[in-house]
């Protein structure tokens, strides 16, 4: 079998940091008043969370857009939070607002997602914006997820009619990831954990997804030959995704490596959405 195609994340969420930057300095040579900003917001203190968000706004600064960072303490009542969102919905430089997720325990996270204006879901965490994007709608959608279909369409990889395999139906990944297949046209098996006879299934997909958050879970043989594999899990201290990969490559036609793969997409189409935003107000 000839050797995979690297689906190289990072590669391309460069050229698209690239793209973007020039985007912004036409913006702004345009209007010099569109100073465009992403809104992040961290509620609580958790270091993971903490540095996903630092990790967004270094790359805000990178394209040469501003982020504004709101933190709030770990005790904030839903309604603080909803407070905080609606004022960041009338702010008209606030192009683009990210909630991080997971929010501290007694806060309402869909209530708080759900408040966010559509224009400004550049995260695509509205359930308003999960719709239209099912329905096929122009709209922002989830930002891993749509960073993985952006990959998948600058490798070229024709989905239609193909058996797609996701393993994982979580709101930010799993399940808007298999719509998007789904509106190209593939046939999507979604699987959690209660499906049954799950290696026969994954065994039986031209392209496999890993969005389950265990290191290594699907195992190489279960990967029919030829297979595409995108694995969006990433665990640091295992260095490895939710695929067996290293034993998995052999058998593939193309996958994401881990890391280097899925994760700089989400960030890059996160930014990308933003500036999309910025463009639609301003333009
Ligand atoms: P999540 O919310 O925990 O969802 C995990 C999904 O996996 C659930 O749907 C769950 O099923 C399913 N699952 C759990 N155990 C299973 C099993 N034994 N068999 C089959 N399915 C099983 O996780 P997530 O937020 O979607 O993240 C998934 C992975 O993607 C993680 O590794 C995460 O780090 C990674 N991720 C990466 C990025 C990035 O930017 N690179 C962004 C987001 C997530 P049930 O629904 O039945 O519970």
């Amino acid at each position: 079998m000839s050797e995979p195609i690297v689906l190289d994340g990072k590669a391309l969420a460069k050229e698209t940091r690239k793209t973007l930057k020039k985007e912004i300095a036409a913006l702004q040579e345009s209007n010099p008043n569109a100073k465009p900003i992403l809104a992040t917001i961290l509620v609580g203190d958790d270091p993971a969370s903490a540095t996903y968000v630092k990790m967004k706004q270094t790359s805000c600064n990178k394209v040469g857009m501003e982020s504004l960072k709101v933190e709030m303490p770990k005790e904030t009542t839903t309604a603080q939070l909803l407070a905080k969102i609606n004022e960041l919905n009338a702010d008209e430089a606030v192009r683009g607002i990210l909630l991080q997720h997971p929010v501290p325990k007694q806060i309402d996270e869909r209530a708080c997602f759900d408040a966010i204006a559509l224009e400004k879901d550049v995260d695509g965490v509205t359930c308003l914006g999960f719709g239209k994007m099912a329905m096929g709608e122009t709209v922002y959608g989830s930002a891993t997820p749509q960073g993985i279909m952006s990959l998948i369409d600058y490798y070229k990889i024709d989905l239609k009619g193909k058996d797609v395999v996701v393993v994982g139906r979580s709101p930010i990944l799993g399940k808007p990831l298999a719509m998007m297949m789904l509106n190209k046209h593939a046939t999507v098996t979604i699987c959690h954990s209660r499906t049954e006879n799950l290696a026969d299934k994954v065994q039986r997909a031209d392209v496999v997804v890993g969005a389950v958050g265990i290191p290594r879970f699907i195992k190489a043989d279960w990967i029919k030959d030829g297979a595409v594999i995108i694995d969006a899990g990433y665990h640091p201290a295992e260095n490895c995704g939710d695929v067996d990969l290293e034993n998995a490559i052999a058998k593939c036609s193309a996958y994401t490596p881990v890391p280097g793969g899925v994760g700089p997409m989400t960030i890059a189409t996160l930014i990308a959405q933003t500036v999309d935003s910025a463009k639609k107000h301003y333009g």
